[in-house]
């Protein structure tokens, strides 16, 4: 009794997970992965849940994931959103940065648990920021090529010292987007900047 309670709780953790995933338009590979489920089952649960519910917008992505670092510099605006992921995945446990500036994958390899994580951080994002520039599948990439430490890392801001997501072979003038935004826009205030900061 106590097994088939477990495997049901598992199961239905497995299938929420894929529900929510497929809400975001995540790659079938990366729901494969987190849920283990086989493609099949996936398409079983899209077919469930999605194609007759009317709802048009959730597509369902296949093929390669994006990979251009530079998508997540390209404007103040991507790099603030792109840093306040990276701080959501901080907060959900996902990566640990240490004093150095360096970020270090705390989950080995996706499963259950870390799709979750996951997509709680990506909903918090979404709640966060009004024109969300980036899409769960550019969170995803974001969260492996941060950990990589290679092509980004985590810069730092020589007016407020706040850390910022950077392009490694970008130009860095120490300066982070919230600061960038504050002095080129004119119409945010100190108080939406304090907001922004937090
Ligand atoms: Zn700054």
């Amino acid at each position: 009794m106590r097994l088939t309670d477990d495997r049901y709780a598992g199961e239905k953790s497995q299938f929420e997970l894929a529900i929510r995933m497929i809400g975001h338009e995540a790659r079938t590979r990366a729901i494969r992965e987190c849920t283990g489920l086989s493609d099949d089952r996936i398409r079983k649960v899209y077919a469930t849940y999605f194609r007759n519910s009317g709802d048009a917008v959730v597509k369902r992505r296949r093929g390669k994931s994006p990979r251009q670092v530079q998508f997540y510099v390209r404007s103040p605006a991507n790099q603030l959103q792109a840093t306040t992921l990276v701080a959501l995945f901080c907060t959900g446990l996902l990566i640990r940065i240490d004093e150095d500036g360096n970020v270090h994958a705390c989950w080995p390899r996706p499963d259950v648990e870390f799709g979750h994580r996951l997509c709680r951080a990506y909903e918090t994002y979404l709640v966060l920021h009004k024109n969300p520039a980036l899409s769960f599948e550019w969170a995803w990439n974001l969260l492996q090529c941060i950990t990589y430490n290679d092509e980004l890392y985590l810069a730092n801001c020589s007016s407020c010292d706040a850390r910022y997501v950077q392009d490694a072979y970008a130009l860095d003038d120490r300066t982070c987007p919230t600061c960038v935004i504050g002095t080129t826009s004119g119409t945010l205030t100190t108080h939406d900047l304090n907001v922004q900061k937090r």
